[in-house]
């Protein structure tokens, strides 16, 4: 199939790539003139494992082109993918002005039988206008479906050629058939394909990202708990994960959840649920216990230390919202770094993928370290993102390195016990800690 796909982000481009290398013909198209001219040289503006490769090797297959040129890249396509940006606006609810421009702009170019697709989380109801939209500027009804994303960025490309389920929304089931045989190489081992009406796709995207965000928000709260009461969280995660009704996955207390996705989807589903006259108290209260998170590492700093912290160093491992991911949207690391810099302390951050970014927010204000240097003189570690890298760092070489041998570590990678054994003080989330 021809496919376009519009907005080459961390969705698009994984969009593109996947569906270039299971033999397509794929045109990515953004109006990033500066990203798209790196495309064409064959650099990946983001950090995404394998996709560098994936791009690279479909691109010199023939098979994948990038262009700022919509109309050529909209013409010739029997699937058009809109991946754009849908962001959080001022107040809470999505922002949809990039998909809007886009409707307007594909117009004039779409094929009589095109089927116009969207990748990109929109509210209950988008798809629904896209197709108004379309019918006004075309005088026709175009095929308008729904295809929300579930991948994870850090593991993208497996969830994109291995979906755990594909979900699209449709009005007519010939425009599912056609989806269906664009997914075929990705389901092979038997992966449902499931259909249903475009609003009810749209609302599963966003009940899968507040269901996964309500899970962190509530291990949180019980990690705060233990904390209070006495208790570990780790062996109530334990105690509880057997039990198959309740499982393991996203039960792991932290800093609180960031991302592109987590944070601006709850509030998008409050600001839709405030639309349609209801208070959703608990995408409410997901949100709020998410926030106070994000202090969590501050608070306990300020109990250590006292609020006023400067003369002191501190380091940060792990700036990224996440392992494996460059990006840095709304990442708690940010947050506690603002914290640390308002009371006067020097910061000497490590991550291994997304300084850059960071240096383009913060600039000179942080010291950028490899993973050790970011020790030297430190009177404190903070941990933010679970890397591999921080899971067995040479102990010995810390305690020497470090002015004082504290850590805070907000993602729970050691042992207590352990820690103090090796010399630590040592404090966790939702442990008691020790000195
Ligand atoms: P992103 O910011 O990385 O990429 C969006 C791209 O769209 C940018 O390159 C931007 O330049 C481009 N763009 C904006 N306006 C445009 C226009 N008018 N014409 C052409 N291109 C335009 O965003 P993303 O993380 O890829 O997310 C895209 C969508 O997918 C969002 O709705 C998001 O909620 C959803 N989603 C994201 C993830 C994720 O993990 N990032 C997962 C699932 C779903």
């Amino acid at each position: 199939m021809k496919i376009a796909v519009i907005g080459s982000g961390y969705v698009g481009l994984v969009t593109g790539a996947c569906f270039a290398d299971s033999g397509n013909d794929v045109t990515c198209i953004d109006i990033d003139a500066k990203k798209i001219e790196a495309l064409k040289k064959g650099e990946v503006p983001i950090f995404e494992p394998g996709l560098a490769e994936l791009v690279e090797h479909n691109a010199e297959a023939g098979r994948l082109t990038f262009t700022t040129d919509t109309a050529a890249g909209v013409a010739p396509a029997d699937v058009i993918y809109l991946a754009v940006g849908t962001p959080q606006g001022d107040d809470g609810s999505a922002n949809l002005s990039a998909m809007w421009s886009v409707v307007k702009a594909i117009a004039p170019h779409l094929r009589e039988d095109a089927v116009v697709v969207t990748k990109s989380t929109v509210p209950v109801g988008t798809n629904a206008r896209i197709f108004a939209m379309l019918k006004e500027f075309t005088g026709r009804e175009c095929d308008v479906a729904s295809n929300p994303e579930f991948l994870k960025e850090g593991a993208a490309i497996e969830d994109f050629m291995k979906p755990d389920r594909v979900v699209v929304g449709v009005r007519r089931p010939e425009v599912a058939e056609i989806l269906q045989q664009l997914y075929s190489p990705f389901l092979r081992t038997e992966k449902p394909f499931i259909v249903m009406s475009p609003q009810s796709a749209e609302m599963t995207k966003y009940v899968a990202n507040a269901l996964l965000a309500t899970k962190i928000s509530f291990i949180n709260e019980m990690a705060n708990l233990c904390e209070r009461m006495g208790g570990d969280i780790n062996d109530v995660r334990r105690g509880i994960g057997h039990d198959s009704r309740i499982g393991f996955s996203f039960l792991f207390p932290g800093v609180g959840y960031g991302g592109s996705c987590f944070p601006k989807d709850v509030r998008a589903l409050t600001a839709m649920s405030g639309e349609h006259g209801c208070t959703p108290a608990m995408l409410l209260a997901v949100d709020e216990v998410n926030e106070r998170q994000k202090s969590v590492l501050s608070e306990k700093l300020a109990a250590h230390f006292g609020d006023d912290l400067a003369g002191k160093t501190i380091a940060v491992w792990g700036l990224a919202f996440k392992p494996r991911t460059d990006d840095i949207r709304e990442a708690p690391a940010l947050v506690l770094i603002r914290w640390l810099l308002e009371r006067g302390a020097k910061v000497r951050a490590h991550d291994p993928e997304a300084i850059d970014n960071v240096r383009a927010e913060l600039g000179d204000a942080i010291a950028y370290c490899r993973r050790m240097e970011a020790l030297e003189g430190a009177d404190a570690l903070c941990i933010l993102t679970e890397w591999k890298d921080y899971h067995s760092p040479d102990f010995a070489e810390m305690l020497h390195v470090m002015n004082q041998p504290v850590v805070f570590d907000g993602r729970n990678l050691y042992e207590s016990e352990r820690m103090r054994r090796r010399g630590f003080c040592y404090h966790s989330i939702g442990r008691p800690p020790v000195d």
